[in-house]
């Protein structure tokens, strides 16, 4: 298939031939048809995979040329490098386009910002909160916008801005179509697809289930966290064997908790990463672990993304991931360049039927290693692991976010009222009783002579 196949028009054509760009990448080629056809969207898909031009070739493609000064096309980006980046994208496909594209994001001034806004635009890429910023002082006027593209949803709800999010939500129209890009797929973006959209077709590029020969796999059946931390300061013991070990946990909680137990022990060797670190805390992380001045650093998947590390000797899963490509982008992390690596995956009795899903992509049995005999099995349980005794209905307990709030979709009360038209001359006639119309002035005065 090539691009001429997409049945785009001259410009765009032209645009890619110049970029020298011949054959669409798997996840262009699936999401084109349906990002074109309006339905909301939904594409997993990692970065370098072409995601940008995935959802921008359709969303080009059908935006007519225009005047109007209000944007358009939303696109909604974690980092102010993201909207660099994909407003140079977008800027190298609209190279025989007049279209107006303009980035804006936090820490710069927000006055030139607002004066470039003024000036008109069709394309307009924010970080979430200067957008809002510029949408409340109302130079930013959002009535206009089609289509709304959140890309890196996964990123965008780690660094925790699901709640502007929402904020925006509610100051975009309702008709438009969302489109959304995340590289992982995590319970967060579960829960806001669940949440805030209606039915998205969800397109990804199918994650390779074989994985490769040169990882050697192995699995350890562990009860609890705490009997997982002792499990793993055994194995980390082993300085020699495990000398450049990367270990997984699904969100941060999870990952300052397990830093802080593998602190007492390893402080000088062990390094971490995830969203609520600064930017310059996770670069100097990830660079003391690439130099091997420290041995282990423990990562979120959201954040171990990017990571191009070589050498990795063992990737840890301290949890089974839930959805099996995660398991697939963790191991990856180790035998890369051929060479031999290893990966462990501890699962405890909950965690069996997201090891079975991983077990039944990959069409394989990881091999189970009994719990080596030193590892003592804790009975203490973290805040998780403690059953959940549910109450059905205690008044004093109720809190605040128990009750459900008014769906995404539901409008606001004020915009409930349905518009029955002439509310002067109904006010007025449940005030008298009889219809007063403008040409009928006399109308009281006739009736009280009589
Ligand atoms: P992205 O995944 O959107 O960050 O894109 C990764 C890089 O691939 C960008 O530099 C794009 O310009 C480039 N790219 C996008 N689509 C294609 C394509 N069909 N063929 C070759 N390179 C591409």
């Amino acid at each position: 298939m090539t691009f001429s196949d997409l049945k785009l028009n001259t410009p765009l054509l032209n645009a890619l031939d110049d970029l020298g760009f011949i054959t669409p990448t798997p996840i262009q080629e699936k999401a084109f048809n349906v990002v074109a056809s309006g339905k909301d969207t939904v594409g997993i898909a990692q970065t370098g995979t072409g995601k940008t031009f995935a959802y921008m070739l359709p969303i080009l493609k059908n935006l007519p040329f225009s005047r109007q000064e209000n944007p358009r096309v939303l696109v909604l980006v974690p980092t102010r490098e993201l909207v660099i980046q994909v407003v140079e994208e977008i800027e190298k496909l609209s190279k025989y386009i007049n279209n107006r594209v303009l980035g804006v994001y936090g820490g710069t001034n927000i006055n030139t910002q607002k004066q470039a806004v003024a000036e008109g635009l069709d394309i307009l890429v924010a970080t979430p909160g200067r957008l809002y910023d510029l949408a409340v002082s109302r130079v930013l006027q959002l009535k206009s916008i089609q289509k709304l593209v959140i890309d890196e949803v996964d990123v965008m709800l780690d660094l925790g801005f699901r709640h502007q999010l929402i904020n925006i939500f509610d100051i975009l129209p309702e008709r438009r179509q969302n489109i959304m890009f995340s590289a992982t797929m995590t319970h967060d973006v579960d829960a806001l697809l669940n949440d805030f959209f209606k039915t998205p077709e969800r397109i990804s590029i199918a994650v390779s289930g074989t994985p490769l020969d040169n990882i050697d796999q192995t699995r350890y059946n562990v009860p609890n966290f705490y009997t997982k931390v002792n499990l793993l300061v055994h194995l980390l013991n082993d300085t020699e064997t495990f000398n450049k070990v990367l270990i997984f946990v699904a969100y941060k909680r999870m990952a300052d908790r397990l830093f802080e137990k593998l602190e007492e022990v390893f402080h000088n060797e062990l390094c971490v990463i995830h969203s609520n670190k600064t930017q310059n805390y996770r670069l100097r992380s990830i660079e003391q672990f690439k130099e091997g001045q420290n041995r282990i650093l423990v990562a979120t998947d959201v954040m171990a993304r990017g990571l191009d590390i070589d050498n990795i000797s063992h990737v840890i899963n301290f949890d089974t991931p839930e959805f099996p490509e995660n398991y697939m982008h963790r191991i990856g992390r180790t035998g890369r360049a051929e060479r031999k690596g290893a990966s462990i995956v501890f699962s405890t009795e909950k965690e069996q039927e997201a090891l079975s899903r991983i077990e039944a992509l990959m069409q394989m049995e990881i091999p189970l290693i009994e719990l080596p005999e030193p590892v003592e099995i804790s009975t203490e349980l973290i805040e998780e692991e403690r059953p959940q005794i549910k109450e059905h209905y205690n008044p004093l307990k109720s809190k605040a976010e128990d009750v459900p709030g008014p769906a995404f979709h539901e409008k606001k009360t004020k915009n409930k009222k349905v518009n029955l038209g002439g509310s002067y001359r109904r006010e007025i006639t449940k005030k008298y009783k009889k219809p007063k119309t403008r040409g009928d002035k006399n109308y009281n005065r006739r009736n009280k002579k009589k």
